[in-house]
């Protein structure tokens, strides 16, 4: 059973980010769009494709929970509070969109991460509440076995 296969309890939490989507009655996922003339994948919404240029409608896409690691780099300070090291991430996904996150039950340690290594996303609650006391579901990464 890969480990992300336990449910995750959603309900009641906030998307850390807009293209984080909660569905009533399904998994999270990544919303992202697609360019019509040129194809290229964003997340989230736009009005037209910052690639190409074009102004033609951009389509709805889902992204995909699986992608590869395309850069990393391991933080060992951040501001008050903040757990460190951790990894910072970006990583290409399948069929497109890149993303910015964390990559997590890894060892932050640079012999142990490799660029181009197999991740999938995983969705968590965020370890800390806002000032309202609202709880957020956010994404990570991980490594995919
Ligand atoms: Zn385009």
């Amino acid at each position: 059973m890969p480990p992300n296969a336990e449910a995750t309890e959603t309900s009641g939490l906030l998307p850390v980010v807009p293209f984080l989507k909660i569905p009533e009655d399904g998994d999270p996922y990544l919303a992202g769009c697609r360019c019509s003339d040129c194809g290229t994948t964003f997340l989230g919404e736009r009005a037209n494709c910052a690639k190409c240029g074009s102004r033609k409608e951009m389509e709805a896409q889902t992204l995909s929970n699986q992608g590869e690691l395309y850069v990393f780099s391991i933080v060992c300070r951040s501001f008050p509070g903040i757990e460190v090291p951790y990894v910072s991430a970006i990583v290409d996904l399948e069929g497109g969109g890149t993303i910015k996150g964390n990559l997590i039950n890894i060892d932050p340690e640079p012999e142990k991460i490799k660029m181009g290594m197999p991740v999938e996303v995983v969705y968590q609650k965020a370890p800390r509440k806002d000032a309202e006391g609202n709880e957020y579901l956010a994404y990570y990464f991980q490594p995919k076995n």
